[in-house]
């Protein structure tokens, strides 16, 4: 679904991204993990159309895609989940959700006087497909709170459901466990396996919590220094001594696990 294809991208003389190629196939749960730095930050910037590669070209269907800028990309069903913008924190968590598609009308003068009809229709099927987003996430109980009183967990679960309101095909989830309980992580976890058989939806997660990544992710990909240095699934990974060595060598805690 998504070729990745000899990316690099320069900062000054710095190599964030030194000739990054791989693969994600459709309908997988594709990982990316390395030590901090290794570029995967700016690898997914890259590939959402926010950060324009220094060379190398993204494909997403065999068409290329590089450099597309990030609406066309959404609009195409490639979607990265972003924080609740601050801005947004006193709307409650469903009409977070009410804001996502683009395209509604209802936007201008013109259409609020003459489609009034329409609007409103458009306004329930977007209520009823918030409160399905909610239900699936079984965070229901939550519609009308102040999105800036929810936990970190369940802005995340938030994040997620934004990309439910809208035909996702890929999504790109950077870090959306760090720093979320057992639990939540789980229903986390839990959502995006449901996504991924029931809808169909391919994951691409950059994720520092090994458990997670074993549980979700085959396979998963391993980036050190603006390069791919291994790819396989989750168990090989974790016994592949290049990778152990990539972890040592940055003195990181965050090792695969068994290895701690
Ligand atoms: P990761 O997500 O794997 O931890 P990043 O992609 O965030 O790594 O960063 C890779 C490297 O690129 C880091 O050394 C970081 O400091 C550098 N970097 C990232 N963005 C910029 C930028 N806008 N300008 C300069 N250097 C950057
Ligand atoms: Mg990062």
């Amino acid at each position: 679904m998504i070729v990745v294809d000899g990316i690099q991208k320069h900062f000054g003389g710095f190599r964030a991204i030194d000739g990054a190629s791989f693969e994600i196939a459709e309908g997988s749960i594709t990982g990316l993990i390395g030590p901090n730095g290794a570029g995967k930050s700016t690898l997914f910037n890259v590939i959402a159309g926010l950060l324009k590669p220094t060379a190398g070209r993204v494909l997403m269907d065999g068409e290329d895609i590089t450099g597309l800028p990030p609406h066309s990309l959404f609009r195409r069903g490639l979607l990265r989940t972003f924080q609740v913008a601050h801005e947004f924190g006193s709307m409650t968590v469903k009409e977070n959700l009410m804001m996502v598609p683009g395209d509604q009308i209802g936007e201008t003068l013109w259409n609020t006087w003459t489609h009034r009809k329409a609007i409103a229709r458009q306004e329930q099927a977007l209520s009823d497909k918030a409160d399905e987003v909610l239900d699936f996430l079984t965070i229901s109980h939550l519609a009308n709170q102040r999105a800036s009183d929810i936990s970190g967990g369940q802005k995340k679960l938030l994040e997620l459901g934004r990309t439910l309101m809208v035909d996702a095909k890929v999504v790109f989830l950077d870090e959306v466990g760090a720093g979320v309980n057992r639990t939540l992580l789980n229903t986390l976890a839990d959502a995006i396996i449901r996504l991924n058989k029931t809808r169909n939806y391919t994951f691409c997660v950059i994720e520092h919590d090994m458990d997670f990544i074993a549980q979700l992710c085959d396979p998963v990909i391993v980036m050190a220094a603006g390069k791919v240095l291994a790819e396989g699934p989750p168990d090989h990974i974790m016994e592949n001594e290049a990778v152990i060595e990539a972890y040592l060598g940055t003195g990181q805690k965050n090792l695969p696990k068994g290895r701690e």
